[in-house]
């Protein structure tokens, strides 16, 4: 039987201890921020924008909500970033993606101070990410190196392959094996013979957008499976990029869905909202 890498339990540890650093924070009179924007009112964006606000009520961070119309110009939209940039009082801005499409949201992404940068998207991020030095990193590969972590899954010298290229997964999560001394390789759409690639991973993280795609034949005996996807299926069950049913019992270690890497990106976003406290702190 594989080990089930449990993300619920991880990251409710995580946040209680967010909650006690938090705590003493607020007992030396220093208190958490975060501001949180939203344009329009997208389902999926309005239940994400609030499970954050939960995750800041439970650990004692302040969350401030700004809930734009969709009409909302992009020079409205850096209007109002400019003014939480200079803001003493909010320690950290995120800004909830995707936007309407009118509005450009890399222009965004930039206009927020990296000091405050809670999602590690900007560019100033990400730089620091690739050169080893201390700054946000992004939430979801920082989850799942809590997680490997966390469930006594050693990642140095372990090759390494990860599924997708994207900016908010595949890249970061490279830089960040890398960082723990992983042998890292990164697949993408043009990768020939993708199976030949994923068998040889110790560690395989899957991060391609396509349900299920992820079979037994893509996978080693024994290796760890850390599945990012998140679909619906044909019975409107939450399932991954990888198939469970087939790969489990081939793997030593693998990340359910739902309760794998999902609970871990809020987890991490919280810890990068004390962050921007703990780097202020250390700096004085
Ligand atoms: P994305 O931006 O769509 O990127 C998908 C990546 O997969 C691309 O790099 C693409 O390659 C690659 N790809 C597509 N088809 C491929 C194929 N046949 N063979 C090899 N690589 C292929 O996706 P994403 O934003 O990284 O998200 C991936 C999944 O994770 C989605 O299901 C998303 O919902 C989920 N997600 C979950 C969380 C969470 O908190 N749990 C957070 C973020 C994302 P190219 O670059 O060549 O096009």
């Amino acid at each position: 039987m594989p080990q089930l890498i449990d993300g619920k339990r991880i990251s409710q540890q995580i946040k209680d201890e967010l909650k006690e650093e938090t705590a003493k924070l607020k007992e030396a009179g220093i208190r958490v921020c975060l501001a949180v924007v939203q344009v329009g009112n997208d389902p999926a964006s309005t239940i994400y924008v609030n499970n954050k606000k939960k995750a800041c009520a439970y650990i004692g961070i302040e969350s401030r909500s700004y809930e734009l119309p969709e009409e909302t110009t992009e020079d409205e939209l850096t209007a109002l970033v400019e003014r939480l940039n200079e803001d003493r009082e909010v320690n950290g801005i995120l800004v909830q993606l995707p936007l309407p499409a009118h509005i450009d949201e890399d222009r965004i992404i930039r206009t927020i101070s990296p000091d405050k940068d809670v999602d590690g998207f900007h560019p100033v991020s990400v730089g620091r990410l690739w050169i080893g030095e201390r700054g946000f990193l992004s939430c979801t590969p920082a989850g799942i190196i809590q997680l490997l972590k966390r469930s006594g899954i050693a990642i140095e010298g372990k090759e390494c392959v990860i599924v997708g290229r994207s900016n908010i997964v595949g890249k970061p999560m490279a830089a960040l094996l890398l960082r723990e001394n992983g042998t890292v390789t990164v697949t993408h759409s043009r990768t020939k013979d993708l199976r030949e690639v994923t068998r040889r991973a110790d560690i395989l993280v899957v991060a391609i957008g396509k349900k299920q795609f992820i079979t037994a034949d893509y996978v080693k005996e024994g290796a760890v499976v850390i599945d990012v996807g998140m679909h619906r299926d044909e019975n409107n069950h939450l399932c991954g990029d990888v198939d469970f049913d087939s790969v489990a019992p081939k793997t030593s270690a693998i990340t359910p869905v739902p309760g794998g890497v999902g609970p871990m990106t809020i987890a991490m976003l919280m810890n990068n909202c004390v962050e921007t406290v703990r780097r202020r702190e250390d700096t004085l």
